[in-house]
């Protein structure tokens, strides 16, 4: 039986892919060209890198944040003032974060970029391992994700960073948006708009919120590129892993959902906020990191307010 290979609309070589969003087949080389278009675009029009800038990345071991690393190395490895810095969590997950660890360790050294590697351990005094199996009103993910954030936010200051680069993509910036219009959590959205300044937070950056996951993950695999090593055996999102399941659905029978849904929640981004501007912050009493309140939600979920 004759079997035809497809062929890249770009240059007639054998395509590795068919963007059905966008119609196009595209060989290896159209289709890392795209992802570092997408890229290039996004920084330029949502982050405008000035002279002299610190960017931290935060690194997990993962496709998204190894192919953030990668292509910011790519992007700006060759400008002397500009200095890029890996930052990891280790947030105390036996059997899940070690390995992610050292992965991320392989990457830094080969691209010859500094890691720093901070602990919940040595700055909250307990691990995720410990916190889990306890009965609290929050789900697991999302103390994780206030106390990983807050340590995050507070090394790349440490560091004197200007960025704080994370590796969201696609998917998870479209099911973000989703799972806000559900929850009706407007000032969440607000957040979640290409950042202000504010002092005392490092202004976050996600180059690759234009490139859907599946994506990041090819252009990972090419790159040879860690691509994760099994899940965390705490990741159930419940809500979150519904969103990504219909949004998938929606994506296969109208193509180009996600970007839809991303390029609307731009539009609004502005609108957004000037009908709730955000407020300046003020410092935690107890930790002094910045925040909206008197105690920061860190220090709340910690119990160190009582
Ligand atoms: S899945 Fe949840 S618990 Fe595991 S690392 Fe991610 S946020 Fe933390
Ligand atoms: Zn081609
Ligand atoms: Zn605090």
């Amino acid at each position: 039986m004759e079997t035809t290979t497809l062929r890249c609309d770009k240059c007639n070589r054998d395509a590795i892919i068919f963007q059905k969003y966008s119609g196009m087949h595209l060989c290896r080389k159209h289709f890392i060209e795209d992802v570092e278009r997408k890229i290039k675009l996004t920084i330029r029009k949502h982050y405008s890198i000035k002279r002299n800038e610190t960017i931290a990345v935060g690194l997990s071991g993962g496709k998204d944040s190894s192919t953030t690393l990668y292509i910011l190395h790519k992007i700006f490895g060759g400008r002397p003032d500009i200095h890029l810095v890996g930052i990891c969590i280790d947030e105390g997950i036996e059997g899940y974060r070690p390995n992610t660890i050292e992965s991320a360790k392989e990457l830094t050294s080969q691209l010859g970029i500094e890691l720093i590697v901070r602990s919940f351990k040595e700055e909250y005094g307990t691990t995720m391992d410990l916190i889990a199996p306890q009965k609290r009103e929050k789900g697991t993910c999302s103390y994780c994700g206030v106390l990983r954030k807050s340590l995050l936010n507070k090394t790349a200051l440490e560091l004197g960073a200007t960025r704080l680069a994370i590796g969201h993509n696609l998917d998870d910036e479209a099911q973000t948006i989703l799972l806000n219009h559900i929850k009706g959590d407007v000032s969440r959205m607000v957040r979640l708009a290409p950042p202000k300044e504010l002092e005392g937070l490092v202004l976050r950056m996600k180059p690759l919120r234009q490139i859907p996951e599946k994506e990041v993950a090819l252009y990972a695999y090419l790159h040879d590129l860690p691509l994760g090593f099994g899940g965390c055996p705490y990741a159930h999102e419940a809500m979150r892993g519904e969103i990504r399941v219909l949004l998938n659905d929606l994506e296969v029978n109208h193509p180009g959902t996600k970007y839809a849904l991303l390029s609307g929640f731009d539009k609004m981004s502005g609108i957004l906020g000037r009908e709730f501007p955000q407020e300046g912050l003020s410092k935690c009493r107890i930790c002094s990191q910045a925040c909206t309140e008197d105690v920061c939600q860190a220090c709340k979920l910690l119990g160190r307010n009582q």
